[in-house]
């Protein structure tokens, strides 16, 4: 409410803030979390709370009247549509070099993502976290975020006949024929509920191609996880529709002031509210929180946080192909959107792929791969006086590390299959989708713009909780990384800071 005062308020819903709210909850801490998407927990006129992935309409997309789909073309064709404009579950924000997709609403990017639940390998660590003890992490963090999670791994002996994996099973063919390792990667989706899915005893959802605007019914989010359990505490409330615009100084009585606007679902302010909290934690991930405080430090709000804040953003070196298969390698029209699996050439070729699905609903003798890869460039937000926008110099050319990477296991697999790749999938004549992110990270770098535990320098009381914590790269998708970083700095917040 207008005027509160809290002890504990988390900025975003996301991974971070979900950690977050389970644990000072569980310590006694009352904890208000503040979300500026929707609460996604009501099904809409066709009966359903999320849109499907092939009939985008004003739940898919954040505040846009057009979709704008990673995958901008078919067959050569542009395939975006109009839509109204809501405030939908996917964000395409763009900025001059790169788009960066982020999941809005309560769940953060668990609502959109592929649910990919990889711990990076222990001798990739340093380079992902150069601070953190290796031990404690890989001993205590990284099986505690697991757990918190319900990451599991999927039945192989299933998976060897499961219609709606013929096109890993072609991925991984692929993959060892060119002597490239195939690695299955565990998940969040429930197999149990996917093995019905296919088996046609329940209603579809992965199996029906469901994931970039939401999962129906198998996977766990965070809503289903940490979210649920934090809930149960009865000490976490939770504002959707509320949209955080400034933290600065209490002027009487210590703690912070936490303007926040709220928003209708067309995305216009109705209401302005402060709010007085003993304690902030930024969770609204790498692009939201460092905007946040790019932008609070520049305009005087908070000018003693570090130089170091804006600095060290990277895209987790993402980049997306197409290969098109000859027609004895059909994928199959059936995909699932949970990915299994992918080809390890980190330490020979600096890229780790991962075997995507293409749910199109037709056969399109087409393998697609999501690469993460070892890119090198670092790109910085600044605060724009003139627009009073943050900007990103992320540059597109800088892709080409990245391309150059991924070529490292595409090339050799097309010229052993005699194979080419698509060039029909992100415009005409365009192989590499260059222009995106799915893996934001970085901007307010651990032990450089927070101490070694995500306290905000110069600022008590202020904390980052989120991706923008990892400088950059995560070697592999990034979820588990950030949850576990998560449980690791609150609990040494909960003990250290707050004495419990
Ligand atoms: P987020 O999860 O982004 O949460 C931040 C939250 O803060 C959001 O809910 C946002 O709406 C809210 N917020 C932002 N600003 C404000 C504000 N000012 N006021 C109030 N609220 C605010 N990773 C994997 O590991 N495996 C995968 O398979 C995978 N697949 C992906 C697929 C897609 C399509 C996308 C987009 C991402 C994928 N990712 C995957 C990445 C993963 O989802 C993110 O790395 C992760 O969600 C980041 O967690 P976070 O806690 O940093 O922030």
């Amino acid at each position: 409410d207008n005027g509160a005062r809290v002890p504990v308020l988390i900025i975003g819903t996301g991974y971070g803030g979900s950690v977050t709210a389970l644990r000072l909850a569980q310590a006694g801490v009352d904890v208000h979390m503040v979300e500026m998407g929707m609460a996604w927990d009501t099904p809409g006129s066709d009966g359903k709370i999320f849109a499907h992935t092939t009939k985008p309409d004003g739940r898919s997309f954040w505040l846009r009247t057009k979709t704008k789909q990673p995958l901008s073309n078919f067959l050569g064709f542009p395939i975006d549509q109009d839509i109204p404009k809501y405030t939908g579950i996917l964000d395409a924000e763009e900025f001059s070099g790169i788009t960066v997709y982020q999941g809005r609403g309560v769940g953060g990017g668990s609502l959109v993502n592929g649910g990919m639940a990889v711990t990076p390998k222990r001798e990739n660590f340093s380079s992902v976290l150069p601070s953190v003890d290796v031990d404690e992490m890989y001993n205590t963090y990284y099986p505690r975020a697991n757990a918190g999670l319900g990451v599991t791994n999927v039945d192989q002996r299933w998976w060897e006949s499961a219609n709606c994996y013929q096109y890993a099973r072609v991925g991984r063919k692929h993959a060892e024929r060119s002597g490239f390792p195939f690695v299955f990667v565990p998940n969040v989706y429930d197999w149990e509920y996917m093995k019905a899915e296919e088996a046609g005893t329940v209603p579809k959802s992965a199996v029906a191609g469901e994931i970039l605007y939401g999962n129906n019914y198998g996977k766990k989010s965070l809503q289903k996880t940490y979210i649920a359990q934090a809930k149960a505490t009865g000490k976490v409330t939770i504002s959707t529709l509320h949209k955080v615009t400034s933290v600065s100084p209490a002027a009487s009585g210590g703690g912070y002031t936490v303007a926040i606007d709220q928003i209708n679902t067309s995305g216009d302010t109705v209401a302005t509210k402060t709010v007085t909290a003993d304690r902030v934690f930024f969770a609204a991930g790498s692009v939201g929180t460092t905007k946040l405080l790019v932008r609070l430090k520049a305009t005087g709000a908070l000018p003693n946080l570090s130089s170091e804040v804006g600095k060290g953003w990277g895209e987790n070196g993402n980049v997306m192909c197409g290969r098109a298969n000859h027609m004895w390698d059909a994928t199959g029209k059936v995909q699932s959107s949970i990915p299994t699996a992918g080809i390890d050439n980190w330490a020979a070729g600096g890229a780790f792929a991962e075997v995507a699905p293409l749910p199109t609903g037709i056969e399109t003798y087409a393998s697609f791969y999501l690469s993460i890869t070892k890119n090198p460039h670092r790109a910085e937000f600044t605060y724009n006086a003139a627009t009073g926008k943050v900007d990103l110099n992320w540059q597109t050319a800088w892709k080409q590390d990245s391309i150059n990477m991924a070529k490292s296991i595409f090339d050799k697999i097309n010229k052993k299959e005699g194979t080419i790749y698509r060039t029909d999938l992100f415009g005409t004549y365009k192989i590499w989708g260059d222009h995106l992110t799915y893996h934001p990270l970085g901007g307010v770098v651990l032990n450089k713009a927070t101490d070694n535990y995500g306290r905000l320098n110069g600022y008590q009381g202020l904390y980052v909780m989120d991706g923008s914590l990892i400088p950059g790269n995560a070697t592999v998708n990034p979820f588990v990384t950030i949850t576990a970083l998560a449980e690791r700095n609150i609990d040494k917040i909960i003990t250290a800071d707050l004495g419990r």
